[in-house]
């Protein structure tokens, strides 16, 4: 058996996220999207904490599920199940530099949540963000995780983006044990994020033991689910935890990494985008402006990998380690964005809602849709324009416009 998990996300009590994002929302969103267990989210800030406490019943084996008051109507998909799992931001000196790194952080009950919290509330405001900022470093972090429960786990989250996070050009290290000291043995997992995929991984030979994950990080439902993880066994927090140390997992989901927002080298203000040989070739300036460019993902991992890009991709459209030892993934594009371009329309207008929302009703979850879907089945409810671009993208027959700075990338089914 295996299960889908979104395990990297927001509640509207995170800054810039959507003020809808509570839990029945979250919940309809993750079975619409095909997502069989999610993060809970948040879980150090006061007020979401008590709306979980209300809100979750325990199902066994350490997972929640929603309380019969919210759960949705008997006809829609299946809710999702809830994992205790949030982020903290850790802002700290070391070695005569400052550092910022997010970490996701899991749980096992509510016990250990409230106790993680009196330990982090001598750190930092944990009512400003669901997200605290804590003058922790990651060590601390994950030492005071340990000493309240060895169960805890911690996830470097989003690790390649040049701000906040383990590997960043900005505030990060060059590697997990610069970063965890003696602890970096309890590190089994890194959360690859939006701008890098599995493969680039890969090439760092520290990572060779670790296993590779990805979330979605999302700020709106709608958003759920454009990255995940298929783990392998049954969905209990044990079994997760045990995946991770053990590599049990079937597949990733993954963006296009060039759609990510820091996939190259840039300057928004000025519109420069750049390849990390060009910046190696003519240095991190940016050539309008003078000031320092924002050194992105691939550049990152370009200047820390060992290795050459191995990957290759098979006939199903799976990507593949030749070698066979990490699991595989697929590059997908994200439904609402085929559909609009197949219309030529934005992707949040209402002809591509309607569009979306039939495909879900008639053909399957959107999980199902982008990986399986055939042609026919898609064609016979929305535009054969639109059944030809998720085949296209599954395909990896897109056109790609890399993003750099914080904007993103754009990737367009041909
Ligand atoms: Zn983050
Ligand atoms: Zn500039």
């Amino acid at each position: 058996m295996s299960y889908a998990a979104d395990l990297h996300l927001h509640s509207s009590y995170a800054r810039a996220t959507s003020p809808s994002l509570d839990l029945p929302l979250m919940a309809r969103w993750a079975s619409i999207k095909g997502i069989d267990l999610i993060a809970s989210a948040d879980f150090t800030h006061p007020a979401w904490l008590d709306r979980l406490e209300r809100g979750l019943v325990p199902t066994g084996g350490d997972i929640y599920e929603l309380a019969p008051g919210l759960q949705p109507d008997a006809d829609a998909w299946p809710p999702p199940k809830f994992i205790l799992g949030t982020e903290v931001s850790c802002i700290y000196p070391q070695g005569g530099r400052s550092h910022r790194v997010h970490l996701l952080l899991f749980a096992p009950n509510f016990d250990v949540v409230h106790k993680l919290c009196v330990a982090f509330a001598a750190h930092g405001s944990l009512t400003a963000d669901g997200r605290p900022m804590l003058k922790l470093s990651s060590h601390d972090v994950l030492a005071t995780a340990l000493s309240i429960d060895d169960r805890c786990e911690v996830i470097p989250a989003h690790a390649w983006t040049p701000w906040n996070s383990v590997y960043g050009s900005k505030g990060g290290f060059d590697s997990l044990e610069d970063c965890f000291g003696d602890l970096v043995g309890e590190i089994h997992a890194v959360e690859t994020g939006l701008s890098s995929d599995p493969s680039m991984n890969w090439r760092i030979p520290e990572l060779d033991g670790v296993s590779l994950v990805s979330f979605s990080d999302a700020h709106s439902a709608q958003r759920m689910g454009r990255e995940f993880t298929v783990f392998a066994g049954e969905p209990t927090y044990d079994s997760f935890c045990q995946a991770l140390v053990d590599g049990a997992i079937d597949h990733t989901v993954e963006f296009f990494p060039e759609e990510g927002k820091y996939h190259y080298d840039g300057h928004r203000k000025c519109g420069v985008c750049q390849h990390p040989a060009v910046t190696l070739e003519r240095g991190d300036r940016c050539p309008v402006c003078g000031r320092t460019l924002t050194v992105g993902v691939l550049n990152r991992i370009e200047s820390l990998s060992r290795r050459p890009d191995t990957v290759q991709q098979s006939e199903s459209g799976l990507f593949v380690d030749p070698s066979g030892r990490r699991p595989p993934f697929r590059r997908l594009v994200p439904l609402e964005e085929v559909i609009a371009h197949a219309l030529g329309r934005g992707p949040s207008t209402k002809g591509v809602r309607t569009i979306y929302d039939q495909l879900i009703a008639h053909v399957g979850t959107e999980s199902h849709i982008i990986q399986h879907a055939t042609l026919d089945a898609i064609a016979a409810i929305a535009k054969e324009s639109v059944a030809l671009g998720v085949i296209a993208a599954r395909e990896g027959r897109v056109t790609i416009e890399p993003g750099y700075d914080g904007v993103y990338g754009t990737v367009r089914s041909a």
